[in-house]
């Protein structure tokens, strides 16, 4: 069997592209005679590798000079407990709740100090963003915190909350690199990289230096202080350094590819397709409002547990993979990472077309 269309939500498809020259690359990388994966992270090689990585993420995302970028382990989740750990200086931070992720996120910060919700679209199982415009954003505040794109919802932030001068932290986990941002309007961005930028295992950490201090709470454990990492280059400890060198070669492929203009526009096109067909089916509908709506995970449903259910198996028949949905929405959900090609999704949908012919009477 050849390669199936993932739609996985995380881990998630990778350029063929990448994981072709990756595969070159296994048993000699550059007539070193080994992997990567052999490889001392304190060698010349490694040393390339990562520091290559760090400035063609740089010229994607243009990066200011004084925001450090750090490539750091334990997933997403660690970074719930080292952001209110590193940046809690007032022992304050309010969390706007817009799904599962921001929800964990506020839960692991109330370990460590008082974390505000002052805002949730948990009242319409979160198929929406809420009005961010004028929050009670509290005085003493050290961040204001949101995850940008809702993996399980499929929502997505279109416009930053306004956090009345306070430092912004966003999880950017699922839409890292699938469209431009202004770094400068947030103190932290951080993500995952097994959704949109490489294999499980890295996170990557882009901070404004001015929040990277001694100060941390106290016990905050050597390996959770950003200030190690950041002034090691992070390689304090050996880091997931093939996963890092995955990551540089998927920077590369955006790079190649016209960057994250480019990409952002073969995001919209290749959403649009399937977005176009959920509003005119009589089959499907999605789940979020309009507006809201995320580039990178597209929920849907039948509004029948056991039509959903056989959608899913059918399309699995077929080479269509992973598409049931979250647990807590139910249905299907479709994630459609940078990675995915566009033939992919009109594949999905031509077959979603047919099953809604054989399936409504
Ligand atoms: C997947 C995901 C996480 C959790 O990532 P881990 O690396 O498994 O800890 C956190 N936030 C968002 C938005 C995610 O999509």
């Amino acid at each position: 069997m050849g390669r199936v269309y993932n739609f996985s939500a995380g881990p998630a498809v990778l350029p063929e592209e990448v994981l072709k020259e990756a595969a070159a690359e296994m048993l000699d990388y550059k007539g070193t005679g080994m992997s990567v994966m052999e490889m001392s992270h304190r060698s010349k090689a490694y040393e390339t590798i990562i520091k290559e990585a760090e400035q063609d993420l740089r010229d994607l995302m243009n990066i200011p000079d004084n925001y450090r970028v750090l490539f750091l382990q334990g997933g997403a989740s660690q970074q719930f407990a080292m952001i209110p750990m590193n940046l809690m200086k007032n022992k304050v931070a309010d969390y706007i709740i817009t799904g599962q992720w921001a929800k964990k996120a506020y839960q692991e910060a109330q370990i460590y100090g008082k974390a505000n919700a002052i805002a949730s679209s948990a009242d319409k199982t979160f198929s929406y963003i809420p009005d961010c415009s004028d929050l009670p954003i509290s005085e003493d505040a050290d961040y204001v915190y949101i995850c940008e794109n809702n993996t399980i919802y499929g929502t997505k932030f279109k416009k930053l909350p306004n956090t009345k001068g306070k430092t912004l932290v966003a999880d950017v986990s699922s839409c890292f690199l699938s469209e431009p941002v202004d770094v400068t309007k947030y103190g932290v961005i951080y993500g995952g990289v097994q959704k949109n930028v490489g294999p499980a295992g890295v996170v990557i950490v882009i901070i404004r230096e001015d929040l990277i201090t001694e100060d941390t709470l106290p016990g905050t454990p050597t390996m959770l202080k950003y200030k190690i990492h950041a002034d090691n280059e992070s390689l304090y400890n050996t880091p997931p350094a093939y996963g890092i060198y995955i990551c540089g070669k998927v920077f590369k492929w955006l790079k190649k590819l016209g960057g994250l203009e480019a990409m952002k526009a073969i995001n919209e096109k290749k959403a649009a397709i399937l977005y176009d067909y959920l509003d005119q089916s009589k089959l499907f509908k999605g789940t979020v409002v309009k507006e809201d709506r995320s580039l990178m995970n597209v929920p849907f449903i039948t509004g029948k547990e056991e039509l959903d259910a056989k959608f899913v198996k059918e399309a699995k028949a077929v080479g269509f993979e992973n598409l049931k949905g979250h647990r807590t929405v139910g249905g299907m959900r479709a994630s459609i990472y940078n990675a995915m090609p566009m033939e992919g999704v009109e594949k999905l949908v031509e077959f979603m077309k047919k099953f809604e012919e054989d399936n409504i009477k």
